[in-house]
């Protein structure tokens, strides 16, 4: 994987104090197969790794720095430049109804999207809000976004499948004036793939909605058909953003650094499920940490800040940069957290975790009842057992099961994850992980 590789190409080029083209050659080799493991598009690859040889070249090593760790940093902040540097918020600075209108291929998640900006709209920004749909072709299509309309509490403007989307556009905005709607999202029809139909059709709605934002919905999963239904949206219509959907999924972020370099424009928000709450800002520096294969740790930081005390949060944090004394009652605390956070597989996905640490057997127990059930296991051992696992022997192990109402192999299942939980943090707390770590503490 990615960050295997980058990690094993930093380490190769050490001790040099300046980067040069011959000593960056292996590892500029490693990060492009990286790149298009990521599923970043070809010809975007190209560009970006020669924009890398010119700017290393010469560069010096700074003194805390292996040559290697130089230039992954070097690659990382062109990354977050070529992601957008900043996040950028809707823009709602216009005459209402501001117009919002989503454009992408058939599949893509618009219809989601919509739903999602029209709750973040209502719930946050306190906004009235309507949607419509122009998607003549699927009348399936308008009663999803009516279904969805309602989920979120927008107000529905009907269409049918016989109208003219241009005319619905028209009603829409009239409609929409008459009753003091703040903002009107547009929801397009899309095609599998790109056609002079389908665009046409597009960009004459786009032209009667005149919208305020204009947004490319695309699917992290595209893989290299990004680059190709990028270029022809920006072409056909003035693109204010994009919304990459669908990076819950096992997409690695290669998308967003194609489309970026494509279109230029900035990528606004992510999609990160299905329901209509799982929409975030875009962080270029998390997609870029994404794309190096680092793990999404700052989000996890917010994560744990959300919904855990702070306290509990940087307890954490310390037990992970020492890797050491994680003992059961620290597990206890953790299965507690991970309650509230969604299970072990949602944090584990997001932890820097090497690759040659199993993550498999982790994750098995994911689910609220085996977190319980876990809970309940440590909970029925004395405090030093808690402190001393190693001290439990068959009878104690009888006695805690029978103590929590459950078998013994459950008590050996729990000791086994312990275990490999505190190899993994030790593992972590090596080769570099505890500087991320460390941030987990606030
Ligand atoms: P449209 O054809 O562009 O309007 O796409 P839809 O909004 O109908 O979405 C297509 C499918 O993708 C639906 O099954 C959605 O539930 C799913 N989807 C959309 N966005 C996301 C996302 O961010 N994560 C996940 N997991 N699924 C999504
Ligand atoms: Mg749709």
């Amino acid at each position: 994987n990615l960050s295997g590789r980058l990690a094993e190409a930093a380490r190769s080029l050490t001790g040099k104090g300046r980067l040069t083209e011959s000593n960056i050659k292996d590892t500029l080799r490693q990060v492009r197969l990286a790149l298009l493991e990521a599923d970043v598009a070809l010809p975007v690859v190209k560009t970006f790794i020669e924009r890398i040889r010119e700017q290393a070249v010469g560069e010096v090593v700074g003194r805390s720095l292996t040559p290697g760790q130089e230039l992954v940093k070097i690659i990382h902040a062109e990354l977050v430049t070529l992601l957008g540097s900043e996040t950028a918020p809707l823009d709602l600075r216009a005459q209402p109804p501001v117009v919002l209108f989503l454009a992408g291929l058939q599949g893509a998640g618009k219809t989601t999207t919509a739903a999602k900006l029209a709750r973040r709209l209502i719930e946050k920004d306190k906004k009235r809000v309507a949607m419509v749909s122009v998607d003549v072709h699927r009348p399936a299509a308008i009663l999803q976004l009516q279904t969805l309309a309602g989920e979120v509490g927008a107000n529905f403007i009907e269409s049918q499948s016989s109208e003219d989307p241009r005319a619905i556009v028209d009603r829409a905005l009239d409609e929409s004036r008459r009753t003091h709607v703040d903002v009107l999202l547009v929801d397009t029809a899309g095609r599998l793939h790109v056609d002079d139909d389908m665009m046409n059709e597009v960009v004459a709605v786009h032209e009667r909605a005149k919208p305020h934002e204009t947004f490319f919905v695309i699917d992290s999963m595209a893989g290299q058909d990004a680059v190709n239904s990028a270029r022809v949206f920006n072409e056909r219509l003035p693109l204010t953003g994009v919304i990459l959907t669908k990076t819950d999924g096992d997409a690695k972020g290669g998308v967003a650094l194609s489309v970026s370099e494509v279109t230029g424009k900035p990528i606004r928000f992510i999609g990160v499920g299905e329901k209509t709450d799982a929409l975030e800002v875009f962080h270029p520096d998390r997609m870029a940490s994404r794309i190096l294969g680092m793990g999404d740790v700052l989000s996890l930081v917010e994560e744990i800040e959300g919904k855990v005390d702070r306290e509990q949060a940087s307890k954490l944090a310390g037990k992970l940069k020492k890797g050491k004394g994680f003992d059961l009652a620290d597990l206890r605390d953790q299965l507690q957290q991970m309650m509230n956070m969604g299970g072990m597989a949602a944090l584990l996905d997001k932890l820097p975790i090497p690759g040659s640490v199993n993550t498999a057997a982790l994750k098995g127990g994911a689910d609220e009842k085996q977190l319980k059930r876990q809970v309940a296991i440590i909970n029925s051992m004395t405090p030093g057992e808690r402190r001393f696992p190693k001290t439990i022997n068959g009878s104690r192990k009888r006695r805690i099961a029978s103590g929590c109402g459950l078998q013994v192999q459950d008590v050996n299942r729990l000791l086994k994850q312990h275990q490999q939980m505190e190899k993994m943090m030790k593992k972590m707390s090596r080769g570099g992980m505890q500087k991320m770590m460390r941030g987990m503490g606030g």
